[in-house]
């Protein structure tokens, strides 16, 4: 079930990048929030080795439970401040990040832990209240800042687009997307900026089309979430 699921979300990846006429890679970050740790164990056993949690205290419980091949940890969702404590040591590439705030503590916690932190900066590109991000007015300022913390290592920009009936209307949040990553490139050291993560499973064909090269898919591999 989760194999065909999988195998589906693969083909229509590699159908869009055909389509955008790409010739590089994209990774499927596999969005495991809300299943248990199960699902990590047989969607590793299918070869997939990015995963995506959205909050940390689940995230935790499930690294504890989870045995297999090593996995690369994605934190997707929203972090407060006061779990970056917690998050630092539990993740490979943290997507939300949206103010300075949240990079001062990340820079706290990664010295601790002498870690460099890799990061992604969120941005709000459709400027929707209820999602967070930083806004594109923000951008350059965070960006900048965040280049002068040792222990955080900038990789890239992450962003949500909202929620429309017909995925091709989120097209152009997705191209403004593309030209700030693109643009993004020459603040930073040569090959420092690599990822542009956009896409879940609504409209993950398109973002690839609009050049994501890390999509986050959780209900088109794992089915719908239950909520308790
Ligand atoms: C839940 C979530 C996803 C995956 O959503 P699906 O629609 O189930 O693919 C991707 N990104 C973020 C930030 C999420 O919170």
């Amino acid at each position: 079930m989760i194999e065909e699921s999988l195998h589906a979300v693969q083909q229509r990846m590699a159908d869009a990048m055909a389509r955008a006429g790409r010739v590089d890679t994209a990774i499927l970050v596999a969005v495991t929030k809300n299943h248990p740790v199960s699902a990590i164990e047989e969607i590793s056993g299918l070869g997939v080795t990015h995963v995506g949690e959205n909050r940390v205290q689940e995230a935790k419980e499930k690294q504890m439970l989870y045995k297999g091949p090593r996995l690369t940890w994605h934190l997707i969702g929203h972090l407060q401040v006061n779990k970056v404590r917690q998050a630092v040591p539990m993740f490979d590439l943290i997507h939300s990040v949206d103010s300075r705030k949240l990079l001062d503590e990340i820079e706290k916690v990664a010295a601790k832990h002498d870690k460099v932190q890799d990061i992604l900066l969120q941005v709000n590109i459709a400027r929707e209240e209820s999602k967070s991000g930083m806004s594109v007015e923000e951008f350059p300022d965070i960006r900048d800042y965040a280049k002068t913390l040792p222990h955080v290592r900038v990789r890239g920009m992450m962003c949500i687009a909202p929620f429309f009936d017909d995925p091709e209307e989120a097209r152009p949040i997705f191209r403004v997307a593309h030209a700030l990553y693109e643009d993004m490139k020459r603040y930073f050291e040569e090959g420092q900026i690599q990822y542009l993560s956009m896409g879940m499973t609504h409209d993950f064909e398109v973002a690839l089309e609009e050049g994501a090269n890390i999509v986050r898919v959780g209900t088109a591999i794992f089915g719908e979430r239950v909520y308790y």
